[in-house]
């Protein structure tokens, strides 16, 4: 009976895993990070609205590396500074923002490591 009990309990720790792991992929599914991706960003206004996008997976959404790219002129000037400064502002916001998340996450894995062991 016993041993019944125990191939029992098996199983269902197997179909646990599974289920967690579907439902896993199907949180995964709706992710709209850009892990190891680039974004180049040129307006702010678009930058913003980007950079305050949530993930619906994560909260915090990644961006991946972000590229400011500057439109010069004939001469290689830029075009718009004002702009250009308002978009480096909200890059070094938004580098801010992800290593305070990239911090938070590592400090859960911590715990869910010390909580396992
Ligand atoms: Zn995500």
């Amino acid at each position: 009976m016993s041993g019944r009990l125990s191939s029992l309990r098996a199983r269902l720790a197997k179909i646990d895993a599974k289920l967690i792991d579907v439902a896993r992929q199907e949180l995964l599914a709706n992710c709209n990070c850009k892990f190891g991706g680039l974004t180049f960003a040129h307006d702010p206004e678009k930058f913003e609205a980007e950079m305050n996008t949530p993930c619906p997976v994560h909260g915090f959404r990644d961006l991946g590396s972000v590229r400011h790219v500057v439109i010069v002129g004939k001469h290689g000037e830029p075009i718009d500074t004002t702009s250009n400064s308002r978009l480096g502002q909200l890059i070094k916001d938004y580098e801010i923002r992800r290593a305070r998340c990239q911090d938070d996450l590592r400090v859960l894995e911590l715990k869910d490591d010390l909580e396992e062991s």
